[in-house]
């Protein structure tokens, strides 16, 4: 089936998902999914396994339909269309070479099939080759080479057909965490370089937010957020997002007053205020504080007077060189952590132990209100 080009005026965005669904049976693995990815961009679709990234994924290259909704690809409905029609290429977890050919030969498989003469796919294999490194590994097996150096093959053959969107599926799922770090950068390197669209699945928060120019975090088949790797970060739409990105100190509330002066009563203490955006009165929420953003001090000590403030009991402290982490729990068994720089001996020699009974603060503007989704589905 020929693609179907989108009617002028409308996206001209590399991958456009437009309401997509997927069902197995009656199990819904994506639902109602809209993104639109722009030409050029490195595009993460993060969040924990089962929440529906490789489906998503999937739909995108062609080897799952959309049972309702439309995937778009440089403006052309691509319904029907089969993977290898598509103007995409797609990179796993497993390498998936061929372990008979060389290294040359197997990045040069795909144009020497597709009729390219032998001059022109030998230069461009090479080509691409030197872009990930590995030139002088060309007459090499596969067997003969790491786990890196493989998937660095693996993304050279994908990149010598020139597809518009590259399609990567935990592709560093399989190396161990030095090779990952390292390979992290080169892929983000190669990527503007090339300039081509990726596309890249991962469960890794980390690798998210190092790699990303933008990071959709979904949940359960829907997509949370769409936003730059700092925001994700600083301002996390939802607790879910807040919870997924990293250690996030969650506070259960409920809002009072909404707005840019707002106040939200937490549960496990007073009301406190800060700015409470695109919530209502009555709406069950989550206060947030980071870490390094909270003072901690003994009850008594006077310090934080007039910030917000909560109290609990320290569980534990813990060494870790450049700061020392406090874990504090709140009424209601609310865990939080505290991270405090060890600018000196004295200050740390002062930090309270476990036990103690404690106060946290932190100036308002450090609080981010979250809508509460950790009820899911
Ligand atoms: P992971 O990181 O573990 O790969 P994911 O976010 O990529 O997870 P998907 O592979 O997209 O998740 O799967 C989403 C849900 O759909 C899962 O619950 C999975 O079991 C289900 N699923 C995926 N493919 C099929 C299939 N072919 N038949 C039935 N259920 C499926």
């Amino acid at each position: 089936m020929a693609a179907k080009t989108e009617k002028p005026g409308g996206s001209s965005n590399s991958v456009h998902l437009r309401a997509v669904t997927k069902k197995f049976d009656e199990f819904v693995a994506v639902d109602d999914l809209s993104l639109e990815i722009p030409g050029g961009n490195f595009f993460t679709l993060l969040g924990p396994s089962g929440c529906g990234k490789t489906t998503t994924l999937r739909m995108i290259a062609g080897f799952e339909q959309p049972t309702t909704g439309e995937v778009l690809i440089e403006g052309s409905n691509v319904a029907g269309l089969p993977a290898h029609q598509r103007p995409t290429n797609t990179v796993f977890q497993s390498y998936a070479l061929f372990p008979h050919l060389t290294v040359l030969e197997n990045v040069e498989f795909g144009l020497k099939r597709s009729g390219v003469k032998k001059d022109e796919s030998r230069s461009r294999a090479t080509e691409e080759l030197e872009r990930v490194g590995l030139a002088s590994e060309s007459s090499k097996k596969p067997a003969q080479l790491s786990g890196g150096q493989q998937q660095r093959v693996a993304l050279a053959r994908a990149l010598v057909n020139r597809p518009k969107v590259l399609l990567l599926d935990e592709p560093l799922g399989a190396l161990d965490l030095k090779l990952r770090k390292g390979l992290q950068i080169e892929l983000k390197r190669i990527q503007q370089e090339v300039g081509i669209t990726f596309v890249y699945v991962t469960h890794d928060q980390e690798e998210a937010l190092t790699m990303s120019d933008q990071i959709a975090v979904m949940n359960v088949g829907r997509v949370e957020q769409v936003a730059d790797p700092e925001t994700v970060y600083d301002r996390p739409a939802t607790s879910f997002v807040a919870g997924f990105i990293g250690v996030s100190n969650l506070m259960p509330a409920q809002v009072v007053k909404a707005g840019d002066g707002g106040e939200v009563k937490l549960e496990a203490g007073p009301a406190v205020v800060g700015s409470v955006e695109g919530l209502a009165p009555g709406d069950s929420c989550h206060a947030i504080v980071r870490p390094e953003k909270l003072l901690i001090n003994d009850r008594a000590s006077g310090i934080g007077d007039g910030l917000p403030s909560v109290d609990g009991v320290v569980e534990s402290s813990l060494y870790l060189g450049t700061a020392t982490q406090i874990l504090v729990r709140l009424p209601g068994e609310v865990p939080m952590t505290v991270l405090v720089p060890n600018v000196n001996e004295r200050e740390r020699d002062a930090l309270p132990e476990a036990g103690a009974e404690v106060k946290l603060a932190w100036d308002p503007e450090n609080m981010h209100v979250v809508r509460d989704t950790t009820i899911v589905k």
